[in-house]
Order: C-alpha cells, then sequence, then structure tokens
C-alpha cells in the first residue's frame, strides 16, 4: 500500500516536505525549512530516511531546500535531483540561512560536512522537459519548468505504476521567466495524487490587478515627489519589477543594490528558463544603464541624502524582502521622516519580522506610508481553479498556506463543484 506523507508545507508557509512511498520503494519531495524563531525544520523520521531511492529538489528557496543536507546527517547517501542552475543558487541561500540561525542564537540541525555531502543529479541534463525517464526500474519522472524563479520545476513521479504531480512553486504570471504547462489528463488518464501551490488561499485577483494596485501606491509616491523603497529577494520579482517599474516611470532614477543586477544577469546567462523575447529585452535594460547601482554603503548614503536634498522622486531597490538586515532597516531610518516616502512590500512577509511589524503601525507612527501589494509568484485561486479543471486525480493536496486560509480555498472550490480536495496539516498521511 502506497502512503502520502506531508513532512511539512501544508497548513503552513514553509518547511515544504512531502514523503511518498511503502515498505520497498519512496520518494522524497522537497526539504525545506520556515523562518520562524530558530527555524522550523521539517518532521523527518530519521528511520526511513536512509531508505529513500531519491530525493527530489523543485527550486533553491529556502522553504523547499534548506533541510537537505540534514537527510546526508540521517543517512541518506543518494542524489538530490534538481536542476543545475538551482544548485548553482543554493551557496547563497545555505549561507543566509546559517546566519538567520546564528542571530536567532540558534543552531544548525546539521554540520559543515553534510552540506558538502549533498550530491546532486540534474534532471534537464537527464530528459527533455515534459519528456518522462527511468531513474530506476520502480520509478519513472517527469518535469517542467514552473515559472516561480530561475531553475524551478513541478514534478510528475511515477513510483512503483503510482502517478504522482507535485507543482513545486507555480505560476504562469511572471513577465521573465517560462512555464511548461503541465499536461496532466494526457492520454485520459487519472493520476493518483497531486499537491498543489495554493499559497495565496482565497485570493481572486489576477496579476494584472495586482499590478494596477501596485502602480497606485506607487503614483502616490512619485507624484509627491518622494522616495519609493521596493524591498525584494536577491532573485525572483525583483528583476521583473525593476522592468516593469522602468517601463512605468521612464523618467525617474532608479537606484538598485548590486546583487539585483547581478541575479539579472544570471538570468540573462540562462536563457532556456525565459519567456521568449525576454533575453533581448533583459540585455537592452542592463546595457542602457537605465538604472544607478548601489554597491557600497556610502554610494548608497550619499545618494538617498542627495534624492533627499533635491526632493525628487526616486524609486529605490533593496535586496531583503522582509527587511531583516540592517541595511534595509536603514533605508527606513532614512524614508520615515517624511509621510510622502513610501515602501512598498510586494511578498510574503513571516511573522515577526521586520517589514511584518512596520505594516502592523499606522502612518502616523510609522512615519512614512508603508503598503503591501503581491506581485504574484505563486497560485491564487483563479490559477488553481484553472489547474483543477486541467487534470483528474484521485486527490488533489492544497498546500503553501495557513491551515485557515487552506480549508477557506477548499470551501470554495468545492462549492464550485470541485471534488477529492485535500487541507492537511504536517504530520498527515493519506493511503491509497
Ligand atoms: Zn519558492
Ligand atoms: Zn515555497
Amino acid at each position: 500500500m502506497m502512503h502520502v506523507e506531508v513532512w511539512g508545507g501544508a497548513g503552513e508557509h514553509g518547511r515544504s516536505c512531502y514523503w511518498i512511498g511503502n515498505a520497498q520503494s519512496s520518494v522524497m519531495l522537497d526539504c525545506g525549512v520556515k523562518r520562524e524563531g530558530v527555524g522550523e525544520y521539517p518532521l523527518l523520521d530519521a528511520s526511513r530516511v536512509a531508505a529513500l531511492d531519491a530525493v527530489f529538489l523543485s527550486h533553491a528557496h529556502e522553504d523547499h531546500s534548506i533541510a537537505i543536507p540534514w537527510l546526508y546527517k540521517l543517512g541518506y547517501t543518494g542524489v538530490v535531483w534538481t536542476t543545475r542552475i538551482t544548485a548553482e543558487q543554493l551557496p547563497s541561500y545555505h549561507s543566509n540561512w546559517g546566519n538567520y540561525v546564528r542571530q536567532q542564537g540558534g543552531e544548525l540541525p546539521y554540520e559543515e560536512s553534510h552540506l558538502a555531502s549533498v550530491r546532486y543529479a540534474f534532471i534537464e541534463e537527464s530528459a527533455p522537459a515534459q519528456q518522462w525517464f527511468a531513474i530506476s526500474p520502480t520509478l519513472r519522472v517527469c518535469w517542467g519548468r514552473s515559472g516561480h524563479m530561475l531553475g524551478s520545476i513541478w514534478l510528475m513521479i511515477e513510483l512503483e505504476g503510482k502517478r504522482f504531480f507535485y507543482s513545486g512553486d507555480y505560476s504562469e504570471d511572471s513577465i521573465l521567466l517560462g512555464t511548461d504547462t503541465p499536461r496532466l489528463s494526457d492520454q485520459g488518464i487519472t493520476i493518483d495524487g497531486a499537491i498543489i501551490d495554493a499559497a495565496y488561499s482565497t485570493d481572486m485577483d489576477e496579476q494584472e490587478t495586482k499590478l494596477e494596485h501596485l502602480y497606485k501606491e506607487a503614483d502616490c509616491v512619485m507624484n509627491a515627489k518622494s522616495l519609493l523603497l521596493l524591498p525584494v529577494p536577491v532573485s525572483g520579482r525583483g528583476q521583473e519589477l525593476l522592468l516593469l517599474m522602468e517601463q512605468r516611470y521612464p523618467e525617474t532614477p532608479i537606484r538598485v543594490e548590486r546583487e539585483l543586477i547581478d541575479s539579472m544577469k544570471l538570468m540573462l546567462g540562462h536563457p532556456s528558463w525565459l519567456k521568449g523575447g525576454m533575453a533581448a529585452r533583459l540585455a537592452e535594460a542592463l546595457s542602457r544603464s537605465r538604472y544607478t547601482i548601489i554597491s557600497t554603503d556610502a554610494e548608497r548614503e550619499r545618494l538617498l541624502q542627495e534624492d533627499i536634498a533635491c526632493s525628487r522622486a526616486a524609486i529605490w531597490f533593496t535586496t531583503d524582502g522582509m527587511m531583516q538586515s540592517l541595511k534595509a532597516q536603514r533605508y527606513y531610518d532614512v524614508l520615515r521622516h517624511h509621510p510622502n516616502n513610501g515602501i512598498l512590500i510586494t511578498g510574503h512577509v513571516a511573522k515577526g519580522t521586520f517589514a511584518w511589524r512596520l505594516l502592523a503601525l499606522p502612518d502616523p507612527e510609522s512615519g512614512c506610508r508603508i503598503r503591501a501589494t503581491r506581485y504574484k509568484i505563486h497560485q491564487g485561486l483563479p490559477d488553481v481553479r484553472r489547474m483543477l479543471q486541467s487534470m483528474r486525480s484521485n486527490f488533489k493536496l492544497l498546500v503553501h498556506a495557513p491551515k485557515r486560509d487552506t480549508d477557506a480555498l477548499l470551501q470554495q472550490l468545492e462549492k464550485e463543484g470541485e471534488q477529492d480536495l485535500l487541507s492537511l496539516q504536517p504530520g498527515a498521511r493519506i493511503v491509497l
């Protein structure tokens, strides 16, 4: 009898980790962490880790990748199937996580030697997207680009004849990244189970609506000839927002920290992950020196003071979406002295982080406009609905959002006639 077990990532945002198997064969999908306190890790069952036939990693983000070295401490000796560019991005996520844990006074559950012993196998070098290939006599896999970040993939796994779809973190809304829409009802096949990114739960908005909100907020700050700060992760929505902002505000200076430009160059270096025509668009944006690149603290201070002294509108990009770093908080120290300045949060903020605390303050207390408006890199209600309509599956597990939000989404979709949906929490087991 085959089981699917949630070891993390359903009914919560973080530590994505799913175990699929039986007594003979088993695989793991992702093994991430949750950025709360000293870090929360998946509910790994040590006795089953060493027996895994394969581990798959959908993308480099910490909530999917960081606990993988722990598997090697627990005795896993196989490979981690992922993409080459995902593996290349992992060291910076690991050092970032290590710093965070130390800052919180915590400890990693594994040592440096376990991190060094992780072995990767590159899925895109074994078969092209949308094509099945065999890893062992009982395990076959098919992958495609999931449009969520550079190198991110969805997976279809066939283990002892049972088929499972894992969307990873999925979006068809990126302006830069390509997505291979999974063929989920190939030849009328009903699959045995699906794990589906539903991170935005009942949020109804399409990307277009999100952008209207975002522009409206940015317009307020620009019209008041003030400073707008966009804190974004090093790689991901930041590069898209850079292109969108330069298009929307062609006359406004844009100041960008070097790491964001480096990530843009990294994307340009991997055109097979981009939508058609987007490599040229990136190359053009980089070559026109449209952006003022900030490399040092001194440069940042000088230019910030200059923008303020000249009372000019300017858009600033910094590399920490939740504003946990001293650098990100330094911007706030400068911006908070004028109520027309704005900080626009465009992604997930974990409870207790600096950005989360700022968003809870009313304007007079925060000193400037702090607003949150999402730029979509996951699925909301309309996206999940479309994905469900394209598949036949014995169960459809909705993941990547708090339990209460997932329950609300499930109820809404059931009202619309969808069946076999699941909203679960870590520790849950599905018996097939
Ligand atoms: Zn992600
Ligand atoms: Zn995620």
